[in-house]
């Protein structure tokens, strides 16, 4: 039998990199990863976790605002300092890579730094070098997608918002997605004047029809220019040095920064997959089967590479499940359904199941229970922000099937209903579950009524 130098080559050290090569390695097989930038990938260093620590940045405007309302009195306006944030993000984060770093040296993972490109079905080179295993998983990651326009080089992408320099008083945000909604909403909570573009008539396609509007009203009233229906045919920048973009319907605006948060796409260039004949989808993602082997056996790519949901916890799932099928003992496929999410705009939307339309067709007849209501929080904050909540019931079998929160802190919330509504809990059993008085969450639970029809 051919010797390997591993048993397995992990290429790329993000999220669902990072976790495979841990396990496989504490599992006794012995592990090569390689990473050319920072350890974490995108969610450690430009996604999920900068987002969320900046997210809270921009949440602190709104307590001081609301503040008053409580009897505290707060110099005005309080004084933000953008620089400061930054520093402070920039620390923490490399310590997470130190983290991730000593993890990985710990489970005695070997690192190797530098752009991995395929030779064959088991060998990768790094730099010059040339190494083999008996499996290689792909765990690469994307990046952020940006259509053709006239001017696209004045543009910026999500990676670029966590350091602007200056601060941009005035930022534009095309797209209307996850990292459009947060990012407009962060910007705007440190105190930029932000607009969102959006090319269709609604934000964030895929959610709740429910939650789309209520959470577009949020926004609009937290004082967000929503434009629907809108794109950008150039941008120039001008003699001031400020950004103007020309849209389709013949106005202009000026901005310091221009965000294009259009789709994010699987990173596989340059990596040399048709040397190892990997298959890849029209968008360049690589083609896996349920356990995540490509159209090459001894080749597996797991995360936002490969997967339909570009999630955190999901590349680490699908991670796991390879884990466990090369070194462990259980060969499993992963159950997709009921994969809860948030959007961490403010408000949070949190969600987990069908939408209503996706569970009419699915399932036929549903009973849809909504309520709206200002929290408690807000009875002397003095902000107009509402809460909104929705659950989606299968007729014949009672089971909840949908869960969805426009609201604060729904992300938080809504991850435990996930997992009632995984082990399949009924509307009875939400029912007869007995509130905590007095949250927000409680209202999950009180929902007696169906919407009529
Ligand atoms: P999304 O797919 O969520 O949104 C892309 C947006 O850009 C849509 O509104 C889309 O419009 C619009 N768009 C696409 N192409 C064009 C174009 N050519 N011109 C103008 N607008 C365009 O992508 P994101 O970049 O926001 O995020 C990528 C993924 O990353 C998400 O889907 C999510 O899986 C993940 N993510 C998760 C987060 C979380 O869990 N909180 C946070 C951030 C990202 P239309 O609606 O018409 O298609």
């Amino acid at each position: 039998m051919r010797a390997f130098d591993f048993d397995l080559f992990v290429i790329g050290g993000g999220s669902g990199g990072v976790r495979a090569a841990r396990m496989a390695a504490q599992h006794g097989a012995r592990v090569a990863l390689a990473e050319c930038a920072e350890l974490g990938g995108t969610c450690v260093n430009v996604g999920c976790i900068p987002k969320k620590l900046y997210s809270y940045a921009a949440g602190y405007a709104e307590s001081f605002a609301e503040a008053a309302g409580y009897g505290w009195k707060i110099p005005e306006p309080p004084a933000f300092d953008w620089q400061q944030l930054k520093e402070n993000r920039a620390r923490e984060i490399k310590r997470l890579n130190g983290v991730y770093r000593s993890m990985l040296e710990g489970a005695r993972v070997q690192l190797i730094q530098g752009w991995a490109q395929f030779v064959d079905a088991h060998t990768v080179r790094v730099d010059d070098k040339e190494f083999s295993a008996k499996h290689i998983l792909i765990a690469t990651g994307g990046m952020p997608f940006v259509p053709e326009v006239a001017g696209r080089e004045h543009i910026v992408v999500s990676d670029a918002m966590f350091d602007l320099d200056p601060f941009p008083r005035r930022l534009l945000v095309v797209g209307g997605g996850y990292i459009a909604c947060e990012m407009a909403s962060i910007f705007n909570g440190l105190g930029a004047e932000v607009t969102l573009l959006q090319r269709t008539a609604h934000i964030l396609n895929g959610f709740d029809e429910d939650v789309r509007q209520f959470l577009a009203k949020e926004m609009s009233g937290a004082g967000i220019d929503l434009r629907f229906n809108t794109v950008i045919d150039m941008i120039t920048r001008q003699d001031d040095g400020r950004l103007c973009a020309m849209l389709s319907r013949g106005q202009r605006i000026e901005a310091d920064t221009i965000l294009y948060a259009t789709g994010r796409v699987p990173n596989t260039a340059g990596l040399g997959l048709e040397a190892a004949g990997v298959a890849t989808g029209p968008n360049g993602s690589v083609v896996v089967d349920a356990h995540y082997r490509t159209s090459v056996p001894s080749i597996f790519a797991v995360g936002d590479v490969s997967t339909q949901q570009q999630l955190t916890p999901v590349a680490l799932a699908e991670a796991m499940v390879v884990v466990d099928a090369l070194f462990g003992k259980s060969r499993r496929k992963l159950d997709y359904q009921f994969t809860p999410t948030a959007v961490f705009t403010h408000p949070n939307i949190g969600t987990c199941g069908y939408t209503e339309a996706a569970a009419r067709m699915k399932f036929g007849k549903v009973h849809i229970f909504s309520s709206e209501f200002r929290a408690l929080r807000h009875t002397l904050s003095g902000s107009h922000e509402r809460t909104f909540m929705k659950l989606i019931v299968d007729q014949a079998s009672d089971r909840v099937v949908g869960l969805h929160m426009v609201g604060a802190d729904a992300g938080e919330i809504v991850q435990g209903f996930a997992v009632a509504m995984r082990a399949g809990a009924t509307k009875a059993d939400f029912d007869s579950t007995i509130g905590i008085h007095p949250t927000a969450a409680e209202e999950f639970v009180t929902m007696r009524e169906p919407m009529p029809g």
